[in-house]
């Protein structure tokens, strides 16, 4: 097994994003395998980012085992928590302020607006409750990553700061993002294409296949669309690798990198591994978690060898 993380040769720079809401499960085990043989054979620097911003469901327990089971299945990072390297702090609980300029920057370049609507206002707006509509929250905002999420209404889209001769206080005005909900908006009808490195050419349409969505939630957290993609571009990551789930994400995150003035990375979508009735892999699936493999003695080879369904 390989175990160790060559020196760089190539500026390809790839990274490792867990989020430490449970244990990682075999689906998690391919697509970072994937990530560090594509780093490897192309001679790049892969990086370790702890993607912990949920403060209800990020545990210090969960991402200590995530580090170890991943060294364990015997991949490498040059970069992270546990290495330190030039972009640190490798945890996005500790990157607020790299998050709140990015805020600022939409802010005042007309991108956002404060949306003041309750889950209700917006279930009652969209018709029906949604699977997606998340206690003590709004739907949207999510700070796990949620692709399918119902696109919203556009109820707040009045308040988006584009005119400083109105009166009343302007973007420049605003300081923090505190205690409401912000929204991106989309531009209706814009195509948002990319080239999938694995699953070819993808094309998505704001506003069809998803609609302004949350970038700063009102207990004062940075959405997992604003931190992955100010991260992966403030970290030069030249080639995100992640699994197929994430697709709608990264047309949304190809929205903030444009407004933002970076170059998106390339994309390289996993496709999902599936349990024995076709369902997608998730955390509560314990009996697939690393951890309760290596307890019954699965060896990694055994993991990253097994043929196992997935999705498409
Ligand atoms: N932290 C995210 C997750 O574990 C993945 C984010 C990404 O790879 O962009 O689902």
């Amino acid at each position: 097994m390989a175990s160790l993380a060559p020196a760089p040769t190539s500026g390809y720079r790839g990274r490792l994003a867990p989020s430490p809401t449970g244990y990682l499960h075999v689906g998690h085990a391919r697509t970072f395998w994937t990530a560090w043989l594509r780093a490897r054979e192309a001679g790049g620097t892969l990086i370790m980012r702890m993607e912990d911003l949920d403060p209800d469901r990020s545990k210090a327990i969960y991402a200590e085992a995530a580090l170890d089971d991943l060294r364990w299945l015997g991949i490498r990072w040059l970069e992270g928590p546990d290495k330190g390297g030039p972009f640190a702090p490798y945890v996005q609980s500790k990157r607020y302020s790299i998050y709140l300029a990015a805020w600022r920057k939409l802010l005042r370049n007309g991108w956002l607006y404060p949306c003041r609507c309750s889950r209700k206002d917006l279930e009652s707006a969209l018709g029906a409750p949604h699977e997606s509509s998340q206690p003590g929250g709004q739907v949207n905002d999510k700070i796990e990553p949620l692709d399918d999420e119902p696109i919203y209404p556009g109820t707040c889209r009045q308040n988006l700061w584009r005119a400083p001769q109105l009166p009343g206080p302007t973007a420049s005005d605003i300081e923090t993002p505190d205690g409401i909900n912000w929204r991106f908006h989309v531009r209706d009808g814009e195509v948002v294409e990319f080239y999938d490195q694995n699953l070819g050419p993808q094309r998505y349409v704001a506003g069809e296949d998803f609609g302004d969505f949350v970038v700063w939630r009102r207990d004062g957290v940075p959405s997992y669309q604003l931190a992955c993609a100010v991260d992966d571009a403030t970290m030069g990551i030249t080639e995100v690798v992640r699994g197929a789930d994430l697709l709608k994400s990264t047309a949304r995150q190809i929205l903030i990198h444009r407004a933002l003035g970076y170059t998106p990375p390339a994309w390289y979508h996993c496709k999902l591994v599936v349990d024995h009735n076709g369902r997608r892999l998730a955390k509560r699936h314990d009996s697939l978690s690393l951890r309760s493999m290596r307890q019954r003695g699965l060896t990694p080879m055994n993991i990253l060898a097994a043929e196992l369904p997935v999705e498409g």
